[in-house]
């Protein structure tokens, strides 16, 4: 290629074709820094030809955070999963076309021979952060400073080799003094910077695997009076619904995104419907003040480990929800008087 392929040429597209956000991972720092060093999801296991990852982020559509249940984000996540795998799709194909090999993997994919958990070839939520989209939260989310963690990610490998992005060393995540995610969480499955991925899975995958296999070895095992009860069960109807529109088989839960304050979607739609937390006790209360103790004494949680903190954000927290609430609320102000302007204007006809 006499005339090579600039990043800025490759967002350009990516934003062109519809992604939200976009950003750019080098392999070889993918490579070296795997988020589970004991099983790597790195790019190197996958194609010992990629040069850099393409990371592009999909906006979950915020009306789905106010509505009156969980139906909707459960929809709109595989819609948006689907939208977004056909642009990273297509941008793999115009870099090919270019001269230069690129392919996109399932964003939402679990690989047993890696772990028997959700446990995809690569990490998406580890690929934003090295491509500087944002920081994982409380609750491992990763945070986006533009929508938060209502986004989905994908990663486009190629063998194109091109300048990556910094990361973000500023925590985006407010932190255990904010502890929302953890408060409105209905399995209590928040940890401090980690997850307990099997109590969440019981809210966020309410028909996914663990409840599809029990259904069916309770089938097998059961007497003909019992195959017929499960047969009409609601665990059966979930099973039929997943299968035709994936719709309780993940993102069930929609509570940790809902809440995080967290973006300018959030400042503009959910501060007011999701201020108040009706899930919040006590216990959930006492655990977040325990991890605020736990940090401010040094004693760091496998999630702040001197190896994990390039996820969380070197820097701490410094304020930048604050910040961005402050501009948003200075632009909020300007558009208002502007409008005013314009509606005077209309009503004088000047
Ligand atoms: S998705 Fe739901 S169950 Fe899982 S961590 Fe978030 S709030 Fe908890
Ligand atoms: S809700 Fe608060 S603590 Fe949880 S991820 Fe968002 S900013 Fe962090």
């Amino acid at each position: 290629m006499d005339q090579p392929i600039s990043s800025e040429f490759v967002k350009g597209l990516a934003k062109d074709l519809g992604a939200d956000l976009v950003g750019i991972a080098s392999a070889k720092t993918l490579n070296t820094f795997p988020p589970d060093p004991s099983v790597p999801q790195t790019p190197e296991r996958i194609s010992p030809y990629c040069k850099s990852v393409i990371v592009i982020a999909s906006r979950i559509p915020v009306a789905v955070f106010r509505s009156k249940s969980g139906a909707a984000v459960q929809y709109m996540d595989m819609l948006v999963l689907r939208r977004m795998d056909r642009i990273a799709a297509k941008i793999a194909s115009h870099l090919e076309d270019l001269g230069y090999p690129s392919f996109t993997t399932a964003a939402q994919e679990t690989d047993w021979d890696y772990k028997r958990a959700s446990y995809g070839r690569l990490s998406t939520r580890h690929l934003g952060v090295e491509a500087g989209l944002g920081t994982l939260g409380l609750d491992v989310n990763i945070l986006t400073p533009e929508y938060g963690p209502r986004v989905y990610l994908t990663g486009i490998l190629t063998e194109l080799e091109l300048q990556p992005d910094e990361r973000i060393t500023e925590q985006v995540c407010i932190g255990e003094s904010c502890s929302r995610c953890l408060h409105s969480c209905p399995t209590n499955a928040v940890e401090h910077f980690n997850l307990n991925k099997r109590a969440c899975a019981k809210a966020a995958q309410e028909f996914g695997f663990m409840t599809s296999l029990a259904l069916w070895e309770a089938m097998i095992d059961g007497n003909s009076e019992r195959k017929k009860q499960l047969s009409v069960s609601r665990d059966m109807f979930g099973f039929w619904q997943g299968m035709l529109r994936v719709v309780g088989s993940f993102g069930d839960c929609p509570r940790c995104l809902a809440v995080c304050p967290v973006g300018n979607d959030y400042h503009a739609f959910l501060a007011k419907p999701q201020k108040a937390i009706p899930e919040r006790t006590e216990e959930k209360v006492a655990k977040g003040k325990r991890f605020k103790e736990a940090r401010a004494s040094g004693k760091t949680s496998s999630g702040l480990s001197d190896y994990n903190i390039r996820w969380v954000g070197e820097e701490g927290y410094q304020g930048m929800v604050a910040r961005q609430l402050q501009e948003f609320k200075k632009k909020q102000k300007l558009r208002a008087e502007s409008d005013k302007k314009t509606a005077s204007k209309l009503e004088t006809g000047q």
